[in-house]
């Protein structure tokens, strides 16, 4: 199918500044509140002058009956500097461009760019360069864009310049290292939201199925059981914190200093049941992540230790240093065991054998592609993963742990 340039063949002056225009843009226009805005209100507000400049944003953010939406990008923009992994999820916001049908139909202005990442740019799990090359793009503009041949250039030349924008491009290996892990949790999160504003199910085999039906993982430049394992994950996380209900702020939890230092010195601590703590609602989602495992359900372990470890490591991944936001003022973090709980390890429940990681290294780490062993004074981080920037890191460990079940897993998972 041809699709007609429309304005996407206009000259949108980013200035080599990557999206920075796009995030000031939706900073200025929701004037930093998590609600949806009338369209023209938007406008006024976004500091954008004239309408040139302003029709870059129909390509980015999702509107509905003449309001703006608000989504993870909008979150993203609002709470978080402007940094080049929000430049890619915009980029992926722009090809998460789908047609619609029925009582939903979708706004697709460039459906053409969804197209060229599921056809052309992804193969064989990631994303491969050659296809920015002319090469590849010209023959697909001729054959997707409705338009003369100048106009045609005018939108590849932008629709390339977004990926040099976002640091893809020009790419000195074959695969473009999209980094994928880094930005996999608000990329399914944004097309998620996205899914539900345009009236789908949101269940959650609903939203799982889009990683396939949407070719999700093509969109994400990543290897399609990786984004299965971390959607599995993720979309338990999101249904719990509400889904889009998500942006509603939710009252600040208090801090933890106060009983931080006790809670160590025990390592059988019991918090007050009607602590009225912060994550109180952290615990709702552990509980939902533990559903996924009958095996874990049935170790009912303590999650008090695990909160509070997780506490102590401000819920940071110990592995890559993610602190995961999933609401407006809460963060998400798993304590893995490193001895196993459960049959043949039998390992104990306790802050000793726990780890703090965030849920794609946990997976990684029980399914022993990571493990650690002891160089020195210090732990280090073993890879099975070739090229894994992870391998040979040494972590910071701020909390006691048992030499011998670090040792115990490392063994285990050496004779796997
Ligand atoms: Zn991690």
């Amino acid at each position: 199918m041809k699709y007609p340039p429309g304005s996407f063949s206009k000259n949108f002056a980013w200035h080599g500044t990557g999206l920075l225009k796009l995030h000031t843009a939706i900073c200025r226009g929701f004037q930093n509140r998590l609600e949806p805005v009338e369209r023209q209100s938007f406008r006024n507000d976004s500091g954008l002058d004239g309408s040139l400049s302003l029709i870059p944003i129909n390509f980015f953010l999702h509107n509905h009956n003449g309001r703006m939406s608000v989504d993870e990008l909008v979150f993203r923009a609002i709470e978080y500097p402007h940094s080049t992994h929000f430049d890619r999820l915009g980029l992926f916001s722009l090809h998460l461009n789908k047609a619609g049908s029925g009582d939903h139909v979708v706004e697709c202005p460039i459906m053409w760019a969804n197209e060229f990442v599921r056809e052309c740019l992804w193969s064989n799990g990631t994303w491969q360069s050659s296809a920015l090359q002319d090469g590849t793009l010209d023959p697909f503009f001729e054959d997707r864009v409705d338009a003369k041949s100048e106009a045609r250039l005018k939108c590849r030349s932008n629709y390339r310049h977004l990926f040099e924008l976002c640091k893809f491009w020009p790419s000195s290996t074959s695969l473009i290292n999209s980094g994928a892990e880094q930005w996999i949790m608000p990329a399914l999160f944004l097309a998620w939201d996205r899914h539900i504003l345009n009236g789908g199910l949101d269940d959650e085999m609903s939203l799982l199925k889009l990683i396939d039906s949407d070719e999700l993982y093509k969109l994400l430049g990543a290897n399609r059981e990786y984004v299965i394992m971390c959607a599995d994950n993720l979309v338990e996380i999101y249904i719990d914190v509400g889904r889009l209900a998500r942006f509603q702020k939710t009252k600040k939890p208090p801090t933890s200093e106060i009983w931080m230092d006790t809670a160590f010195q025990q390592e059988f601590i019991e918090l007050p049941e009607e602590s009225g703590l912060g994550w109180l609602e952290q615990q709702g989602v552990d509980e939902a992540v533990e559903r996924r495992s009958a095996e874990r359900q049935e170790l009912k372990r303590d999650r008090k230790k695990a909160a509070v470890l997780k506490q102590h490591y401000d819920n940071t991944c110990m592995f890559c240093g993610t602190r995961l936001q999933i609401t407006y003022d809460g963060y998400y973090s798993e304590a893995a065991h490193i001895k196993g709980l459960g049959e043949p390890h039998n390992g104990p429940d306790k802050i000793s054998n726990m780890l703090v990681l965030c849920p794609n290294h946990h997976l990684q780490f029980d399914r022993g592609v990571l493990r650690l062993y002891k160089e020195g004074a210090s732990y280090r981080i073993k890879s099975k993963i070739k090229g894994d920037p992870l391998h040979g890191k040494a972590i910071a460990l701020t909390h006691p742990v048992d030499e011998d079940f670090i040792k115990y897993h490392h063994d285990w998972v050496g004779q796997m």
